[in-house]
């Protein structure tokens, strides 16, 4: 077999994946003076190329992940600094914009169910405040006059997650990290450890550590022994952009989402007018195709909550696939096999969690060690446990 590695020199580090999560954490890795590789035809795709870029963590909140709502607030408090890291290492605007939720209710269920959210929300301490239908419409003119009552969320804001992978890409590209744009056929296991990944030219890239962050194929890499595979699973996106003419701007100054009779619809406005409507959620395997269905649904709930929205061009479909995980919280961190740490997971949230994600598994890679606050991410958890590829989405 070849060798990939510069003068067959074993690197510190290769990541298996180049979309979000695996950019960001070889940019950390290399930062920390890790020679550092990147495995992906594609490095800079993946699913935050469809993903709409809410951070959202007071707004996702569901019940039972406490320990997710801790990690998602670390994260949005940590965006700042590092689009400001990010924003002067390379020199490119990542479409941050601090403008805030407003999650808004059509009819009475809805409602109810808002007023569940809400409630949830000051139990764990976090700001949010319930509007009367009114005094949402004051805030955003272009809501349907049947919006009954919402919660105004100044904390969740929005980052362009394309623009965020262009600039990490370039900004793993000046601290030196080394991409091969191949597919990973397999994992090299020596012994006891993971020593690399044999890529699909029968190439060898050498590393004394391996980040498996293939995010919703993560499951799927041969030579992963059975009993560290992520119990990783594919749940479908499909997303709508729109743009705003310039003459009918501002359409709407901050995120909306709403719950439409039990579905979930979101519209995030971007400062360059565009705007994306999203998302579906389905169990459908790899399945990207973007159906005349999904299209409908999304368009005749966000119509629902802003009629003047059909008069804009639909600029683009498209469909995406979240990396699930059965309790929706990422895995993090060294595994059972010496040499192999996960970083996938991340579900509907990767965008959000992509600050802590970096520094995470930057810490794992220099000492061996999850930091405190991520502990409860550690991949063992689901070691024990019969959980399989087979939960529902959120
Ligand atoms: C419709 C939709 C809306 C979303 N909205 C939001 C949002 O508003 N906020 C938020 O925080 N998150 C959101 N997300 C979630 C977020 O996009 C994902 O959690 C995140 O992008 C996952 O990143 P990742 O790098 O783990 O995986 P991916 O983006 O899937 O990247 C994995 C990469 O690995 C590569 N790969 C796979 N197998 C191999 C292999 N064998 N060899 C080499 N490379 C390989 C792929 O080519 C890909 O580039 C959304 C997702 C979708 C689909």
């Amino acid at each position: 077999m070849r060798s990939h590695a510069p003068n067959g020199a074993t690197c510190d580090v290769v990541v298996v994946g180049g979309g979000i999560i695996g950019l960001v954490t070889a940019w950390r890795a290399a930062q920390r003076g890790l020679r550092t590789a990147v495995a992906d035809p594609e490095p800079g795709g993946g699913a935050a190329k469809v993903a709409a870029g809410m951070l959202a963590a007071v707004t996702e909140l569901h019940y039972g992940e406490q320990d997710l709502l801790a990690l998602n607030l670390a994260s949005a408090r940590a965006y700042p600094d590092f689009v400001a890291e990010l924003t002067s290492a390379t020199g490119m605007d990542l479409g941050h914009r601090t403008c805030g939720t407003l999650a808004v209710a059509l009819d009475a269920d809805d409602r109810a169910h808002l007023r569940e959210l809400h409630a949830l929300q000051r139990d764990s301490g976090l700001e949010s405040e319930w509007l009367t239908g009114r005094e949402c419409r004051r805030l955003e003119p272009m809501l349907a006059p049947g919006v009954r009552g919402g919660l105004r969320v100044d904390g969740d804001h929005q980052v362009d997650p394309r623009r965020l992978l262009a600039a990490l890409l370039r900004a793993c590209q000046s601290a030196g990290v080394v991409f091969h744009r191949r597919w990973v056929r397999r994992l090299r296991v020596e012994g006891d450890r993971a020593t690399g990944v044999v890529l699909d030219d029968g190439g060898v890239l050498a590393a004394d550590r391996v980040v498996l962050a293939a995010g919703s194929h993560s499951a799927s890499l041969d030579g992963v022994p059975p009993s560290v595979v992520p119990p990783v699973r594919p749940v479908k996106g499909q997303v709508l952009r729109l743009q705003v003419p310039r003459a009918r701007a501002p359409f709407l100054n901050r995120t909306v989402r709403a719950m439409v009779r039990g579905s979930h619809v979101y519209l995030v406005p971007r400062e360059n007018g565009e705007l994306v409507v999203g998302a579906t959620s389905e169990e459908l395997g790899f399945d990207t195709t973007v159906t005349a269905g999904g299209v409908y649904e999304l368009l005749r709930d966000a119509h629902e909550l802003v009629p003047g929205l059909t008069e804009l061009p639909l600029t683009e479909t498209r469909a995406g696939l979240r990396p699930g995980s059965p309790d929706n919280a990422p895995l993090l961190g060294p595994t059972e096999l010496p040499g192999l740490l996960l970083a996938t997971g991340h579900h509907r949230n990767g965008v959000l969690l992509a600050p802590a994600t970096g520094e995470i598994l930057a810490h794992a890679l220099t000492t061996g060690e999850l930091p405190e606050q991520a502990r409860a991410f550690s991949p063992g958890r689901f070691r024990t446990a019969a959980h399989h590829l087979t939960e529902q989405p959120t």
